[in-house]
């Protein structure tokens, strides 16, 4: 694998509104989603708790987590249409001792995806709700579309050793680094600019403008890349999978 210059950066990504603190009993998405609800919590193991755990961290929205529960905590962004989605299917497939986050979306499904699967499906007032009651651990908009990571699901991994992968964007990544500084922010990055192009047109999901949102969006992301902790280039996606499942530290 070509790994762009694996550049160790000390950047810190500025806050953003995060989701509040609350974590309320009831999971179940908004209405909008087809079925299955958010992931269910299970109590937390406190035994996989490294005995060093330090004092709770306060973000800027109140919320408290422990930073060394962070450790464990993968974060994988970069432009839209990278490959971001075929990474983290692989590694679903290769290697299943990786918990990977599934987000919910306002977001319409594409052909083949699956509620629960890709994504939880919620309409406007269902994400509004998951934002009020604090069950998003960050959340962002997206090309026109809010994109969040169920908190509790994420905290309870943690608790527990568990390698997690969350594959989110830069506004995500940048409240990730605010809230769970120990966090490990790795940044996909495409070939060059124009083989990204080709890929965001050549996927055929999107119309012409949401092609160009998403763009747009890479630029903003592109020009971020030295906030993250270190650059994969994503020339093979096999390669990719086993950096970033080495650098998890996952046997
Ligand atoms: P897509 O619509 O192509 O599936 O995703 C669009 C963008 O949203 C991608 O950059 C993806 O990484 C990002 N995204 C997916 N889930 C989340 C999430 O939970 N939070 C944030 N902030 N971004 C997400």
């Amino acid at each position: 694998m070509r790994t762009a210059d694996a550049r160790l950066t000390d950047g810190r990504g500025g806050s953003t509104a995060a989701a509040g603190s609350g974590l309320p009993e009831d999971g179940a998405p908004g209405t909008g989603s087809t079925g299955a609800g958010l992931p269910g919590g299970e109590p937390a193991d406190a035994g996989t708790i490294p005995p060093d755990s330090g004092a709770p961290m306060t973000a800027p929205d109140g919320s408290r987590t422990h930073g060394p529960l962070a450790r464990r905590l993968t974060v994988l962004s970069g432009p839209s249409g990278v490959g971001k989605s075929t990474v983290v299917a692989e590694i679903r497939r290769s290697h299943p001792r990786v918990w990977l986050s599934v987000s919910v979306t306002t977001r319409a499904p594409r052909p083949g995806e699956t509620h629960g699967v890709q994504y939880f499906f919620v309409d406007d007032a269902g994400f509004d709700r998951l934002v009020a009651e604090g069950e998003l651990l960050e959340w962002a908009e997206f090309a026109g579309n809010r994109y969040g990571t169920p908190r509790k699901p994420v905290e309870e991994r943690l608790a527990r050793g568990e390698p997690v992968l969350l594959e989110i964007d830069l506004q995500g990544a940048r409240q990730v680094r605010q809230t769970m500084p120990q966090a490990q922010l790795v940044f996909l990055a495409p070939p060059s600019w124009d083989e990204l192009v080709r890929r965001l047109t050549g996927r055929g999901t999107e119309p012409p403008e949401v092609i160009e949102r998403r763009l747009d969006a890479a630029r903003v992301e592109l020009a971020a890349e030295k906030e993250f902790d270190l650059t994969l280039v994503n020339t093979s996606v096999r390669d990719v999978c086993s950096e970033l499942v080495t650098l998890m530290a996952v046997q």
